[in-house]
């Protein structure tokens, strides 16, 4: 439910709203807008007496039921698209577009650090780079895991970018957000829940990825878990998913974009390197993915990736990463100019 207040109400009279709608076993969640408080109660309880309840309270405006399954990222809870802080000054959701760039593995000292100054060179904000790799084969590589996030931190150090990387289990947690910016959950952990919940509580943004064969519904239910166990901080992410389509490594559901926008106020990311598995698909890809209004990319390069560990196939390397990124620039300072101004935060 989505309870708005009166303006001018006393702090005792939203008390005393707040201690009702808790009596029939809602969870409250305070949005404090700039004109008048805007409550959202979370749970599952007799909606239609509560909403009957606070209809008989002087300070209540309106109170509406939230119709969607997910309830903290749907529109209806909060109609102004949410901005996220990641690291020291990138923001992801506002009026930049952000750029996220760098290999699909960490593999060396040597090869992080020139991967970082290389996405720093094409303007990307944030450096990602998995350290505990899901790899579909238990004899392939599966990542430096600690030592490889060490590297990822000494290259935020040298170069100032932020650090995005995967976390595969709720017991790396704890670990992975002592080095990482952003933690980043991979298509094949979507529904991992342990994983989900425990990142709730891990104070650190999450790019949420989609599944592999999930809807965009399954999509938006993940998030909620994320949120509902008390992080707000989440993005959401299209990678492709699994169609009959042979001819690129997943079907990018290009309109996933623009279908979540009109769902939710979470910040939307386009992958079109595991989207598409072929680095020539790469840049059209990229350049739809501004087009249809992506909040934020994030690319696989490699400064060889002949050489590459694991995806090299779809990592630009750093002639076609310059490249892309030049390619891009009309394209990005038209997405800053048909972009809506972002909304008001009082809902
Ligand atoms: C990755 O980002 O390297 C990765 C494994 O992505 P996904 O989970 O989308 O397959
Ligand atoms: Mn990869």
């Amino acid at each position: 439910m989505i309870i708005s207040i009166r303006r001018h109400a006393s702090a005792d009279e939203i008390d005393s709203v707040i201690s009702r709608i808790r009596d029939f076993g809602y969870k409250i969640h305070t949005i404090e807008g700039e004109e008048r408080v805007v409550i959202g109660a979370i749970g599952v309880g007799d909606t239609s007496s509560c909403l009957d309840a606070l209809a008989a309270m002087d300070c209540v405006e309106k109170a509406v039921p939230i119709s969607a399954p997910y309830k903290f990222v749907s529109k209806e809870f909060k109609p102004a698209q949410t901005v996220i802080k990641v690291g020291r000054d990138v923001e992801i959701g506002g009026s930049e577009f952000v750029m996220m760039a760098g290999p699909c593995s960490v593999e060396s000292e040597g090869q992080i650090m020139e991967t970082a100054h290389l996405a720093a060179k094409g303007g990307a904000k944030i450096l990602r780079g998995g350290a505990f790799k899901p790899r579909t084969s238990p004899y392939d590589f599966q990542g430096m895991e600690e030592a490889g996030l060490k590297l990822l931190a000494q290259a935020r150090t040298e170069t100032g970018l932020a650090i995005v990387t995967e976390v595969m289990s709720d017991t790396d947690v704890e670990l992975v957000a002592a080095y990482a910016d952003m933690m980043q959950v991979g298509a094949r952990n979507m529904q991992n829940f342990a994983l989900l919940k425990a990142l709730g509580r891990c104070g650190k943004p999450v790019l949420l990825k989609r599944g592999l064969s999930s809807t965009i519904k399954e999509l938006l239910m993940s998030a909620e878990y994320i949120v509902a166990h008390g992080n707000k901080d989440v993005m959401l992410c299209e990678r492709g998913i699994r169609t009959f389509e042979t001819a690129t490594r997943n079907t990018c559901d290009i309109a996933a974009i623009a279908a979540l926008r009109e769902l939710t106020h979470l910040p939307l990311v386009l992958d079109p390197s595991h989207a598409t598995g072929k680095r020539s698909l790469v840049p059209p890809l990229a350049r739809a993915g501004v087009a249809i209004g992506a909040d934020a990319m994030i690319v696989e390069i490699h400064p060889n990736p002949a050489r590459a560990v694991s995806d090299g196939a779809q990592s630009l390397d750093p002639a076609h990463w310059l490249e892309m990124m030049e390619d891009l620039q009309p394209y990005i300072e038209l997405w800053k100019k048909t972009r809506p101004a972002p909304a008001p935060a009082a809902v």
